[in-house]
């Protein structure tokens, strides 16, 4: 099947709400790497329209960020087998040390802790810098914390709640306020054996009581608001692993969360950008 790949360089603030858009149009997939994302379309597409909707972003983006550009280009890429196009974008991945995240159609890695997720259109494949530090963290606070309950907050693939059910949490609450996320995220619940993972659209609020741990991979400023919420509903000595931080922001959301009481333990940075780890 021929279909139309357009590779978009924009910044990383505005990558979720561009995805959001090309999915509306009908994007099959998109591949994301540090600089670039790579969206597939089929070629019945009408691609005038989609050139047309990124020229608009990019004006948009260009009159609130004038220091950061938005580049696109586009190929019609004929007639290939595009499942297979698509899947050697993802290969597994090994994340801290014991985690691999890989997709359906590979083996899992014997003595490795498996996450399995197929690439659909929501955030948190690993391939991005803050996912991977929420990871690593999780890890490295194993056992420091009761393995009670877990919240993945802005769950997009489900994937840190998948870890944490795999690493022994008792229960673990999934929330998102992007229908397609929950969609993406369902899906990838069902491909890993044994977890044991409540998904609920929304956000804290639909997550009732307190929790061992909470981890947040959002944006600042979105942290910055839930800092009450979430700050209230971590158990005696729960941790909050926050992400998507970038490096300029991080005094700013510790100070809010500082101001909630919470103990600020560690800055784990990624490239420009920053997760944090809090105490209660
Ligand atoms: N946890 C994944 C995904 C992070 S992307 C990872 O670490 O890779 C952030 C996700 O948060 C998106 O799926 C977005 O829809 C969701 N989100 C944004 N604001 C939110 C809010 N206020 N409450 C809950 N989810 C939110």
């Amino acid at each position: 099947m021929p279909y139309h790949e357009f590779t978009i360089r924009i910044p990383d603030l505005f990558r979720d709400t561009l995805i959001r858009m090309l999915t509306q149009n009908g994007c099959l997939g998109v591949i994301e790497d540090k600089y670039s994302l790579i969206a597939y379309f089929p070629a019945t597409n009408d691609v005038d329209y989609i050139l047309s909707e990124l020229a608009v972003q990019k004006a948009i983006l260009e009159k609130v960020d004038r220091e950061h550009e938005m580049t696109f280009d586009y190929n019609l890429i004929p007639d290939q087998d595009w499942n297979e196009s698509w899947k050697k974008g993802f290969t597994p991945l090994d994340v801290g040390e014991h985690f691999t995240i890989l997709p359906p159609w590979e083996d899992e890695r014997s003595g490795r802790i498996n996450l399995i997720i197929d690439p659909g259109m929501a955030f948190g494949t690993g391939h991005h810098e803050t996912t991977r530090s929420c990871l690593v963290l999780m890890e490295k606070y194993d056992g420091k914390t009761e393995k009670g309950r877990f919240l993945d907050l802005g769950t997009g693939t489900g994937l840190l709640a998948i870890a944490a059910s795999k690493l022994g949490y008792k229960q673990v609450v999934a929330v998102d306020t992007d229908p397609l996320s929950i969609e993406a995220a369902r899906k990838n619940l069902e491909l890993n054996h044994d977890i044991n993972v409540e998904l609920r659209e929304g956000s804290i609020a639909e997550a009732p009581g307190t929790f061992d741990c909470i981890a947040a991979n959002i944006i600042s400023s979105v942290l910055i608001l839930l800092a009450h919420e979430i700050s209230s509903r971590l158990n005696p000595s729960g941790i909050g692993i926050l992400s998507g931080i970038l490096a300029d922001q991080a005094d700013e959301v510790i100070r809010a969360y500082e101001q909630t009481g919470l103990k600020f333990i560690e800055s784990f940075p990624d490239d420009k950008w920053v997760s944090l780890v809090l105490q209660k």
